[in-house]
Formats: C-alpha cells, sequence, structure tokens
C-alpha cells in the first residue's frame, strides 16, 4: 500500500510537471531572440550564423542591442556584422534623460571656470607686479611672490585640464553606446528565411516538432 502511494504521488507529480513543461512551451510560430516576440510587427532575421530558436531576430532589436553594446558581431557566434553607424550629434546629448547628472556637472565646472579664470589672472598680475616691485627691495619676498604665481597657475591650469578631459570622456562613451546604427543585410538573406519558415511550417505540421530550446 505504501508503495502504492508512493507511485501516486510520484505520478501525480510526474503529471503536474509534464503539464507545466507542455504549457511553459512556446508555440511553433518563429519569435525573436531579444524580445520574444513573433514577426507580426516586424520581419524576423537570420544575419548571423546562430542556428535553432536562437537564430531569428528583429533587425530592430538587433541594431538596438549592437549601439548599446557597443560592438559590431553576434555574441554567441562572433558573427561580424556589416553595419553603418551614424554618431549622434552634441544636440541630442544634450536632451537625452540619462545624461542629467553629467550636464549638471557641465555646468557647475562651466560657471565655476568663468568665476576662476578672471580670479586667476587678476592673482597672477597682481603676485608679478608685486614681485617686480619687489625685485630690487627684497629679494627673497619677490621671489616668494613669483612662486605663489606659479603655483597658482599651476592649479587652475591642472584643474581645467583635468575637468575638461572628464567632461569629454564622458561625451565620448556616450557618443559610443548611443550611435544609429544600421545593419547592412543583403535581400538575399531576408528572402531565405522567409522560406525557411514556410519549410519549417509545413514540416511542423506534418509530424510533431524534436527541437529543443535552448
Ligand atoms: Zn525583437
Ligand atoms: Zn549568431
Amino acid at each position: 500500500q505504501y508503495v502504492m502511494e508512493v507511485s501516486n504521488i510520484a505520478g501525480h507529480h510526474l503529471s503536474e510537471v509534464v503539464s507545466i513543461s507542455t504549457t511553459s512551451l512556446p508555440s511553433d510560430d518563429p519569435f525573436c531572440r531579444i524580445c520574444h516576440e513573433g514577426s507580426s510587427n516586424e520581419e524576423l532575421l537570420s544575419p548571423c550564423e546562430c542556428n535553432g530558436s536562437l537564430k531569428l531576430v528583429h533587425g530592430s532589436c538587433l541594431e538596438h542591442w549592437l549601439s548599446a553594446s557597443n560592438t559590431s558581431h553576434c555574441e554567441l557566434c562572433h558573427f561580424e556584422f556589416a553595419l553603418e553607424r551614424l554618431p549622434k550629434p552634441l544636440s541630442e546629448w544634450l536632451k537625452h534623460p540619462g545624461m542629467h547628472h553629467a550636464r549638471l556637472t557641465l555646468f557647475g565646472d562651466l560657471i565655476c571656470f568663468m568665476f576662476i579664470t578672471p580670479l586667476a589672472s587678476l592673482s597672477g598680475w597682481l603676485c608679478v607686479q608685486g614681485a617686480r616691485d619687489l625685485y630690487y627691495s627684497s629679494s627673497m619676498e619677490a621671489i616668494g611672490l613669483s612662486i605663489l604665481t606659479l603655483a597658482l597657475l599651476t592649479i587652475y591650469g591642472f584643474w581645467t585640464i583635468v575637468s575638461f578631459r572628464y567632461h569629454i570622456l564622458l561625451f565620448r562613451k556616450w557618443r559610443q553606446t548611443n550611435q544609429e546604427v544600421r545593419l547592412l543585410i543583403p535581400t538575399s538573406v531576408t528572402l531565405l528565411t522567409n522560406q525557411q519558415h514556410t519549410t519549417c511550417k509545413i514540416s511542423s505540421s506534418r509530424e510533431p516538432s524534436k527541437e529543443t530550446i535552448v
């Protein structure tokens, strides 16, 4: 009786597993490997050497992924795509919502630059004038003022270069990962995939599909 109960429970569990696995399996309709949508809104392409359920993809999904990842090859089969990359202009960066923090720091640094530049110039000029006046009367003070001028200008120059480099690097990084990517796919590829879809549908209607989804 105990064995019977176990087998009953096991059988019950197994039937549950079978029902779950059959319901979780997607239909035979081809779908995009990135967004998992079908070909109702956009034609599915097979632009690389991937096979099985991973071979089909929407052109727009692939272009978006290639732009965001800044690559030009398939991550699975390493097929090199023929691409056209169009960098976005500075005006797009100014409107991009994800770059809000970078824009704030840039404007903050620009305001600092506008204030510090005249202040540094005036201080430098005063130090040079003072050093010139003290050159004959007190040479030690003149040397001290000259060193102060040099230190002031060095700090000002260093800050300017570092902050400008930082903002230029941020902008370049944004431009690299926000390019408009266009796939250059020959028309024969799309025709080929359409033919494969129809033959696949015919064969699947005749016999149950044995393809496993990875
Ligand atoms: Zn898609
Ligand atoms: Zn591939």
